[in-house]
């Protein structure tokens, strides 16, 4: 089954095009279920030019938007979802917005390292004060808290800590199979995104050698684009899936009411 579950709309500042031309765009390349996941706003402070989330207010029509464009189309089926932060500081509060709304999915993704996002273009320059192999420890112990919370249903773009091409030198094997352990415990599924092909690092996410790790330790897998732009619904999906098989998965899961459900590749 072809899935699209991470795909955004204009409301979060940073992203083109209407809704409706994002369901055309799947329904042409032929997908069958897609969600919308846009980005929940952020704590105060944190999006202080307000380009990385919608504003809190925006939330009700943002549900009211999508749940009017689900009901209206039979093929794909279009999913509520969003997509939060982890925002350690605001666990309740994200708790409590998340539960307000009658969302099938909840991507999780850590977009910020303490205060730094570090996947922002406009921040790069923080990476040359930074140790690499350091950052990705942060990460990637970030993630796992996240996961861990019982927050989220999927966590997004699981490597995204490579986007602009930061990479530690040496073996990852052992940090791969503790996170892939850890999010195994926590019961979460992974987006395996083809996002990484269109940035700096040009490789999906995750990598083969962390999705290896995934399906070694049994934790399920999602397909997604996180797409931008109506243009950018399924792409690299071919790639995705390609990946997902060469790991072992024949198995991909979306999720209807926050329950997740398991469907052939
Ligand atoms: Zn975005
Ligand atoms: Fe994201
Ligand atoms: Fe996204
Ligand atoms: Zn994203």
């Amino acid at each position: 089954m072809k899935i699209d579950l991470h795909m955004h709309t204009p409301r979060c500042g940073h992203a083109q095009g209407q809704p409706f031309e994002y369901v055309e765009a799947a329904r042409r390349s032929g997908l069958d279920t897609i969600a919308f996941t846009d980005h929940l706003a952020l704590p105060d402070g944190y999006d202080p030019h307000g380009a990385y989330a919608m504003r809190p207010e925006e939330l009700d029509a943002y549900v009211a938007d999508i749940q009017e464009i689900a009901a209206a189309s039979r093929s794909p089926r279009v999913l509520l979802g969003i997509e939060a932060d982890w925002v350690p500081s605001h666990v309740a509060e994200t708790a409590r917005t998340i539960a307000s709304q009658p969302f099938d999915v909840v991507l999780g993704s850590v977009h910020f390292l303490d205060d730094w996002a570090f996947d922002d273009p406009d921040h790069i320059e923080e990476w040359s004060l930074r140790d690499v192999a350091g950052a990705w420890d942060e990460y990637f112990e970030t993630l796992v808290q996240a996961a861990s919370s019982g927050l989220f249903d999927v966590m997004a773009h699981p490597d995204l800590v490579k986007k602009f091409g930061h990479v530690p030198p040496g073996d990852m094997t052992a940090l791969y199979e503790d996170v892939a352990a850890a999010l195994a415990d926590a019961g979460v599924a992974v987006e395996v995104s083809s996002a990484g092909l269109r940035k700096p690092c040009a490789e999906i996410y995750p990598s083969e050698a962390l999705l290896a790790a995934f399906r070694r330790a049994g934790v399920p897998v999602t397909t997604a684009s996180d797409a931008h732009t109506p243009a950018e619904v399924g792409a690299g999906l071919d790639e995705v899936r390609a990946a997902v098989a060469r790991a072992g998965y024949d198995a991909v899961v979306y999720f209807e009411a926050r329950e997740m459900r398991e469907v052939s590749l």
